[in-house]
């Protein structure tokens, strides 16, 4: 079985970062298409306005808010009408996914600038297409990473705290993936997994603190390189197993979007453990890490307050998928939810 490492062509974090994108872009063409939320267009102004453009061509284009078939689409239009050159997306993951699709489609050169550590979307080599109402429709595979990713970590300590939080459950998924799947990965992508892993354990706790306070010490900018670059490395799920299998079943559910990305995963995380029989230590290290930052260990903490037996059985129809890579069948999974939900609880107290 042969091993991959797939690493985006470049990644700088640093403060103040956005800041320098125009000479940036240079490397890579002269005129760029740059996808930013109308919200993030405000928020990140002073930063944007600061952007050299004396030898570059910014044309902004405000995203419509969910990485659809019909967004990618529409934007890909602009590309080719505007001849831009280069594909640039400012935001999370909703944007960051877009701009890899369109890049990919068009075989263009894409730069990545998060505003949030919340998913390893900017370092994966995947898009994730929703449905115009929300609900997953299908992970398109890339063949490679962005060409660069810039990360400011000033923008990143003005996001939510939650956002950086949820970044967290990425990172916990990352790994126990990792763990399941370690004959099949590089040395070099399990280092980067359990390293994930480990900055979470020693850091997590500090930089939630931080976070609080509006400030960007050591162990947050840990945390981000963590939540962002290592746990994107370190992924080699292809998004239907393990961890995010379950995620993708608990998308089914409205409730389900009360909760981000790498807050269910947490969640879910707990679930593959239960479901795996990993040991009770390996289970509370978890539980008890998620409930130090805050990152949801029932039901309830998703948002699901009155979850039904039907719901629980859609969630695990779901989750099993066509291939059943979970290897586990419907009943498994709705006894790991249940269990974990338990097991959540019994930890809260
Ligand atoms: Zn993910």
């Amino acid at each position: 079985m042969s091993k991959v490492l797939v690493a985006p062509g470049k990644y700088i974090q640093g403060a103040g970062e956005l800041k320098n994108l125009g000479e940036h872009i240079i490397n890579y063409g002269k005129k760029a298409l740059v996808i930013v939320s109308k919200n993030g267009k405000e928020r990140l102004k002073s930063s944007l306005e600061e952007i050299d453009q004396t030898a570059v061509e910014l044309r902004f284009e405000l995203f419509c808010g969910e990485c659809t078939v019909e967004e990618v689409k529409r934007l890909t239009e602009i590309v080719k009408e505007e001849n831009c050159e280069v594909i640039v997306g400012i935001g999370g993951g909703k944007i960051l996914d877009t701009g890899k699709a369109i890049a990919h489609y068009l075989k263009k050169p894409v730069i990545l600038c998060p505003t949030t550590a919340s998913t390893n979307a900017p370092c994966s080599p995947v898009s994730v297409l929703y449905t115009t109402e929300g609900k997953f429709a299908e992970y398109l595979s890339l063949p490679m990473n962005p060409n660069l990713i810039l990360v400011d970590t000033e923008e990143i300590v003005k996001a939510p705290i939650r956002l950086s939080v949820a970044g967290m459950g990425e990172v916990l998924a990352t790994y126990y993936e990792g763990k399941a799947r370690k004959n099949g990965m590089t040395e070099a992508a399990y280092a980067m997994a359990e390293q994930g892993y480990k900055i979470l354990i020693e850091e997590g706790v500090k930089a939630r603190i931080a976070l609080e306070e509006g400030v960007c010490t050591k162990a947050v900018d840990k945390v981000i390189e963590a939540n962002t670059l290592l746990s994107g490395m370190g992924f080699v799920s292809d998004e239907t197993s393990g961890a995010h299998a379950i995620y993708n079943g608990f998308t089914m559910l409205d409730d389900s979007r009360k909760s981000y990305h790498g807050e269910k995963l947490a969640f879910s995380t707990i679930v593959w453990l239960v479901l795996e029989n990993a040991p009770e230590e390996e289970i509370g290290e978890v539980v008890e890490f998620c409930l130090e930052v805050g990152l949801p260990v029932t039901l309830s903490d998703l948002g699901m307050k009155r979850i039904t037996d039907e719901k629980i059985e859609m969630i695990a129809e779901a989750a099993k998928g066509d291939n059943e890579a979970l290897g586990a069948g419907t009943k498994d999974i709705v006894a790991a939810i249940k269990a974990a939900d338990g097991i959540g609880r019994y930890f809260k107290g």
